[in-house]
C-alpha cells in the first residue's frame, strides 16, 4: 500500500535518527510498552500442515508466509522436492496482517517488471487452485490534490509506459474521477488510476495459496522452527530444526521479520529493521469507495465482504538493538525521510537486548519463543486515519470500527527486497525484506528465486535485488 510503503522507506532512516537520540531517551525505554507483541491468536485461515520432517529434500524453505509459499510453489513446479518449515502458523505473521493492496501504481520503475509479473500470477491463482483466492481486479487510485502532485504522477506515467508499455495506468480527472470514486467532500485535481491493480484478502488468500501448494506436492511442516544451517565443504548441506535434521541441496531464508536474525547466526549480514504498521476495518456503508487507494492522509481498501479496511498515514519505528547494528546501512535513507514515521523508544529496546544473536543446533532458538509475531495497535493513528477518511468521504460517518490490528514489516535500507544466493555460501538463498509490499510482489519474487535455484534464465534481471548491494561499492538507490 502506498502510504505504508513510503513510511517503510522512511522507517529505516528514522530509526537511525532515533538511534542517535536514543540514549537521551533512556529512562523512557523501559516504561513504554513495546510495539512488537507475540500472539497466540492467528488472523490467518487455518492450513492443515504436518509435523513429520522428512530426512531430505531438494530444497528447504524457511518461513511459511507468502514469500516462502510462493518460492515452494515454483520450486515444486520445477520438479524439485520442497519442504517449507514454519515455526508457528502458515501466514500467521505479516502475510495475514497486511492491508491487501496488490498493485503497481506509482511503483519504482526498476521494480515494475517484477511487480507486474506478480500481478499476473495473482490473477492466475484462482484458476490454478480451483477456488476463490481473494484477488479482485478492482483498481488502485492515488488521489492528487495539487498541480505538483499531478505533474509528478504524469512524469511517473510517461516513464513507466516507456519501460512497461502494456500498463493501463492513466490520469483521470473531472466527471470520470467523480464517477469512479464518488462522494468526495474535498476536491481532487486528478487521480493516478490503474484498473488492472487489485486487492487480496490477507486473512485467507495466503492460506488458500498454501493449501493449493500442498495439493500440488509441497510439504509444509509446522510448527517446526529452523535453528541453524549445516554446511559441508562450504556448501549448504541441510537445516537443523527443533524436530531434527533435514538434508537439502539448497536452503531458502524466507523468514520475514526474522530473516536478519536467522542469517546473522549463520554469519550472513542482512540489514533489516522491523516497523510497526496499524490497520482497521470498518462496517459496510452505502457508497463505500471501490478498489483501493490513498489520499493525502488516508488509505482504503474495499474488502471482498463489502467492509472497508483503513490504513494509517504514519508507522512506528521502535528503537531496538538492530537500529544501532544497521545504523550505517540505513544512514543514506535519511535524506528520503519525512514526517511519516514515528521513531519510538520503548521496552522493545531492552527486550531486543535479551534476544540471543548466536545459538547452536541443539539449543532452543529465539524462533521457538515467539511462534507468531504480532504488534500493538497505534490507536492514535487508527483514530486519525478514520477521521481523515470521514472528512474526505462523509459517507463513512456512520461506519463503525469492527477490528483493529497491527503487524511488524521487514524493511530494508532501500525499501527493496533481497532476492538471491548468499555470496560465498553456495546453496543458501534469501527472499525477504519486502518493506511493506510483499503481498504484491512475493509471488514473482518466489518465481525468480526458484529459477535461480533451478539454474534457469530468470524472468527479470535480478541485479537490483542482490544481497550485497550495500557493500559492493555501487551507488545507493532508494526505490520506493
Ligand atoms: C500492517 C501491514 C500492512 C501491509 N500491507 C500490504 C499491502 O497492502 N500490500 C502489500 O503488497 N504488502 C503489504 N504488507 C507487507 C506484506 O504483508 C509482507 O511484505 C509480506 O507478507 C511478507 O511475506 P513474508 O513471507 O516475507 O513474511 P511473513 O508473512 O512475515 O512470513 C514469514 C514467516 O516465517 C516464519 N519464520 C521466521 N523464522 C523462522 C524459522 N527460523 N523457522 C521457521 N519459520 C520461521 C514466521 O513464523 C512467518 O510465518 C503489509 C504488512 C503489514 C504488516
Amino acid at each position: 500500500m502506498a502510504i505504508s510503503r513510503r513510511n517503510v522507506l522512511i522507517g529505516g532512516a528514522s530509526a537511525i535518527g532515533g538511534a542517535l537520540v536514543g540514549g537521551a531517551a533512556g529512562a523512557y525505554f523501559g516504561s513504554t510498552p513495546g510495539w512488537r507483541m507475540p500472539s497466540h491468536v492467528p488472523m490467518a485461515e487455518p492450513v492443515q500442515t504436518v509435523r513429520e520432517l522428512p530426512s531430505q529434500a531438494d530444497v528447504v524453505v524457511i518461513g511459511g508466509g507468502i514469500a516462502g509459499i510462493s518460492t515452494a510453489l515454483f520450486l515444486n513446479e520445477r520438479g524439485l522436492s520442497t519442504v517449507v518449515l514454519e515455526k508457528g502458523v502458515v501466514a500467521g505473521e505479516q502475510s495475514s496482517r497486511a492491508f491487501g493492496w496488490i498493485y503497481s501504481n506509482g511503483w519504482d520503475l526498476g521494480k515494475l517488471e517484477l511487480t507486474n509479473r506478480s500481478k499476473t500470477i495473482w490473477q492466475g491463482f484462482a484458476e490454478r487452485f480451483g477456488e476463490d483466492i481473494g484477488f479482485r481486479q478492482s483498481g488502485n487510485f492515488s488521489l492528487l490534490a495539487t498541480d505538483d502532485d499531478v505533474q509528478g504522477s504524469a512524469e511517473w506515467l510517461r516513464n513507466a509506459l516507456e519501460v512497461q508499455p502494456q500498463m493501463d495506468a492513466r490520469i483521470v480527472t473531472g466527471s470520470e474521477l467523480d464517477a469512479l470514486i464518488p462522494g468526495a467532500s474535498e476536491s481532487y485535481t486528478a487521480a493516478l488510476y490503474q484498473a488492472s491493480d487489485g486487492t487480496a484478502e490477507p486473512t485467507w488468500s495466503v492460506s488458500r495459496i498454501a493449501r493449493g501448494a500442498i495439493r500440488e506436492g509441497v510439504r509444509i511442516v509446522a510448527p517446526v522452527a529452523a535453528r541453524t544451517i549445516e554446511r559441508e565443504a562450504g556448501r549448504v548441506a541441510g537445516v537443523h530444526t527443533e524436530a531434527g535434521y533435514i538434508r537439502a541441496k539448497a536452503v531458502v531464508i524466507a523468514g520475514g521479520a526474522w530473516s536478519s536474525l536467522f542469517a546473522g547466526n549463520a554469519g550472513v549480514k542482512l540489514a533489516q529493521l522491523a516497523i510497526n504498521s496499524s490497520m482497521q476495518r470498518i462496517s459496510r456503508v452505502a457508497g463505500a469507495l471501490p478498489g483501493a487507494g490513498y489520499g493525502p492522509d488516508f488509505a482504503w481498501r474495499m474488502m471482498a465482504n463489502g467492509e472497508t479496511a483503513v490504513g494509517v498515514s504514519s508507522n512506528v519505528s521502535p528503537i531496538t538493538r538492530d537500529s544501532f547494528r544497521y545504523l550505517f546501512d540505513f544512514m543514506p535513507a535519511l535524506e528520503h525521510s519525512g514526517g511519516l514515521i514515528k521513531v519510538r523508544p520503548s521496552s522493545d529496546f531492552f527486550a531486543s537486548l535479551h534476544i540471543p544473536s548466536h545459538w547452536s543446533a541443539d539449543e532452543v532458538s529465539p524462533f521457538e519463543h515467539v511462534r507468531m509475531l504480532s504488534a500493538n495497535v497505534d490507536t492514535a493513528e487508527t483514530g486519525l486515519a478514520l477521521a481523515n477518511l470521514r472528512r474526505a468521504y462523509p459517507q463513512y460517518d456512520q461506519a463503525t470500527v469492527l477490528e483493529t490490528w497491527a503487524g511488524m514489516i521487514d524493511a530494508t535500507p532501500d525499501s527493496t527486497q533481497y532476492i538471491g544466493e548468499v555470496p560465498d555460501v553456495p546453496g543458501l538463498f534469501v527472499i525477504t525484506g519486502f518493506s511493506g509490499n510483499g503481498l504484491t510482489t512475493a509471488p514473482a519474487s518466489g518465481e525468480l528465486v526458484a529459477q535461480m535455484i533451478a539454474g534457469e534464465t530468470t524472468i527479470v534481471d535480478p541485479a537490483i535485488y542482490r544481497l550485497n548491494r550495500f557493500s559492493d561499492g555501487s551507488e545507493y538507490v532508494f526505490r520506493h
